[in-house]
């Protein structure tokens, strides 16, 4: 049976790991990653051993290691029992000017510690609307062209994520989200391709029944532990 991934990025934002563990109880939920901030991991962890979810981390150094102050290292998340990281998210490219060949980098070191990058691409609104479609497959597979150079596509998730749908309200239609992924997935061979951009209580059911859709990468709505809870029990009865 498919399962969904629920990929949860906090931002720089605070969740009680207490709530998602009151929120979970006893059940397993093998099919989603979490990825608080840096400080709360280890915290984390805690919900890796009683409810099988997977720890993710929002972000990592390019670098080995070394004088690079303020930066993590795969190394170092992989140590602590982070096993899947988010990479080339459109705001870290828009206010820490991450390039194309610095995700390439990260997505290698994440992948040498043994940790899934999960790599995001995303375009902004075209100017043409009716054109938004054939522009958005161009710009992310010649993102992902860069992205993926000498990088082994079987280890990676990749995540679209629309700009103009990021924490907007304003998701792509399903249409334009299958669109989408088929070519990333025709082009690049990847296995697992994710929806990111406004993922929540109001289009869940149907972005998940998109059979190129493997999961979801959640901003705003992974704040509130019920309702991933509630999304994520509701997607395996769809899928039974
Ligand atoms: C994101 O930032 O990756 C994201 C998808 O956010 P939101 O779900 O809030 O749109």
């Amino acid at each position: 049976m498919k399962k969904f991934i629920f990929a949860c990025n906090f931002k720089m934002n605070v969740v009680d790991v207490e709530k998602y563990m009151e929120a979970m109880k006893d059940e397993n939920y093998d099919n989603v990653i979490i990825c608080p901030n840096f400080c709360d991991i280890r915290e984390y962890t805690k919900l890796n051993k009683s409810n099988k979810v997977f720890i993710g981390a929002q972000n990592v150094s390019e670098f080995e290691k070394g004088a690079h102050t303020g930066e993590v290292s795969a190394e170092m998340l992989a140590k602590i029992g982070v096993q899947f990281c988010i990479v080339g998210h459109s705001e870290r490219k828009k206010y820490n000017t991450e390039t194309l060949i610095q995700t390439n980098e990260k997505v290698k070191r994440l992948i040498e510690n043994n940790i899934t990058p999960i790599i995001c691409v995303g375009e902004e609104l075209y100017s043409d609307p009716t054109k938004q479609e054939e522009y958005a497959v161009r710009y992310v597979l010649s993102e992902l062209n860069e992205i993926l150079k000498d990088i082994d596509i079987n280890k990676v998730i990749i995540a679209y994520e629309p700009i103009w749908a990021i924490g907007s309200n304003n998701v792509a239609s399903s249409q334009h989200i299958k669109t989408v992924l088929s070519a990333i997935k025709k082009y690049t061979n990847v296995e697992f391709t994710l929806y990111g951009g406004s993922f929540g209580e109001k289009n869940y059911e149907e972005i998940a029944m998109i059979d190129v859709v493997d999961g979801a990468l959640i901003g705003g709505a992974s704040l509130k532990p019920e309702l991933i809870c509630k999304m994520q029990k509701r997607v395996k009865e769809l899928y039974e």
